[in-house]
C-alpha cells in the first residue's frame, strides 16, 4: 500500500533506527527494491529523483511506483527526491507522489523558506508530505546529480528556525556526508547531528548515504536520524555484480545485476537496523 513517511518515520524516531531510501531509475531498481522490503517485512521509501528523468519519465516513474507500491501489503512511500521547481513538484503530486522533497538548499535561507512554504501549503492540501533540506550536502560528479558543490554543514540555530517558519514534515541536513563516492570515508559532525536532534522535533534525513561508513551510518540512524538516502553505491554493486562474471546476454545481465542490488540494500537494511521496525 502507499503511504506517506508520518507514521513509519514515526516509528523510527521512537525506535532508533533509519530507514534507507533507495532512488529507482527503472523497473528492475524498484522490483529489487520491493523485493527486499517484502522479504524483511519492512516499509521502504521509493525515491525518484528529478534528475532522474534523463531515464525515466515523471509519469513512467510515477506509474511503476504506484504499481508496485500498491499491490504489496508493506507500507510505500513514493517520494520525489530532490524536487528543484514547484511545477515539476505539483505534476508529481498530482501523478500519485505521496511525498516529496524540495530542494532549494542552494539559495539563502529566506529563498528557501519561502520556496518551501509554498510547496507545503500545496502538498499539505493534498495529504502529501514534505521534506526540504538545509545546509547543503555538496556533490561530486555522480549520476543524482551533475553539478559539482561543496557542502555547507546545517547549523541548529537555521535548522529550528527553519522547521518552524516553514512546517516542513522531514529535514534534511548536511553534517559531513555528500552526494556520489568518496576519495576517503567522510567524518560525520555527531555534534552537530545531536544540537540538531535537541533543537528540531521532525524527522531528520541524511543524504549521501553511500560509502559514507558502516558505523557512521549505524551511529546516525541510533542518534537521530530516520531516513538515509543511498543510490550510488547500488548502482555500483550492480556493475559489480556484472564485472565479476562471463556474462552472455542481457537477461544474465539484468538477473546478476537485481542479485548485486539486492545484497547491497540487505546490508544498508542491515546498517541502519531497520529490522527493530518490526519488532516490539
Ligand atoms: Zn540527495
Amino acid at each position: 500500500m502507499l503511504v506517506t513517511s508520518k507514521q513509519i518515520f514515526q516509528v523510527a524516531q521512537e525506535k532508533g533506527f533509519a530507514f534507507p531510501a533507495p532512488n529507482f531509475i527503472d523497473q528492475l531498481s524498484i522490483a529489487s527494491y520491493i523485493e527486499v522490503a517484502e522479504k524483511r517485512k519492512i516499509p521502504m521509501l521509493l525515491s525518484f529523483a528529478q534528475v532522474h528523468q534523463e531515464f525515466l519519465s515523471l509519469e513512467e516513474a510515477a506509474c511503476l511506483g504506484r504499481f508496485y507500491g500498491e499491490r504489496t501489503k508493506m507500507p510505500m512511500v513514493l517520494h520525489l527526491d530532490h524536487g528543484q521547481d514547484l511545477d515539476t513538484i505539483m505534476r508529481a503530486i498530482e501523478l500519485g507522489f505521496t511525498s516529496v522533497m524540495i530542494d532549494a538548499s542552494m539559495e539563502n535561507l529566506e529563498e528557501n523558506i519561502r520556496r518551501t512554504k509554498e510547496v507545503v501549503k500545496y502538498a499539505h492540501q493534498r495529504g502529501v508530505v514534505v521534506e526540504a533540506e538545509i545546509g547543503h550536502v555538496g556533490s561530486g560528479e555522480n549520476y543524482e546529480s551533475h553539478t559539482v558543490t561543496d557542502s555547507i554543514y546545517t547549523s541548529p540555530a537555521e535548522a529550528k528556525y527553519f522547521a518552524d517558519k516553514t512546517q516542513v514534515d522531514s529535514l534534511a541536513i548536511s553534517i559531513g556526508t555528500a552526494h556520489g563516492s568518496y576519495k576517503a570515508e567522510p567524518k560525520i559532525q555527531f555534534d552537530v547531528l545531536q544540537q540538531i536532534r535537541q533543537s528540531v522535533t521532525i524527522p531528520l534525513v541524511l543524504h549521501g548515504g553511500s560509502s559514507s561508513g558502516d558505523d557512521n551510518l549505524r551511529r546516525c540512524a541510533r542518534e537521530g536520524i530516520s531516513k538515509v538516502n543511498v543510490f550510488t553505491d547500488l548502482m555500483n554493486a550492480a556493475g559489480q555484480a556484472v564485472k565479476n562474471q562471463e556474462v552472455q546476454n542481457y537477461i544474465e545481465v539484468k538477473d546478476l545485476s537485481r542479485q548485486g542490488i539486492i545484497r547491497c540494500l540487505e546490508h544498508f537494511c542491515d546498517i541502519l537496523e531497520v529490522d527493530k521496525y518490526g519488532r516490539a
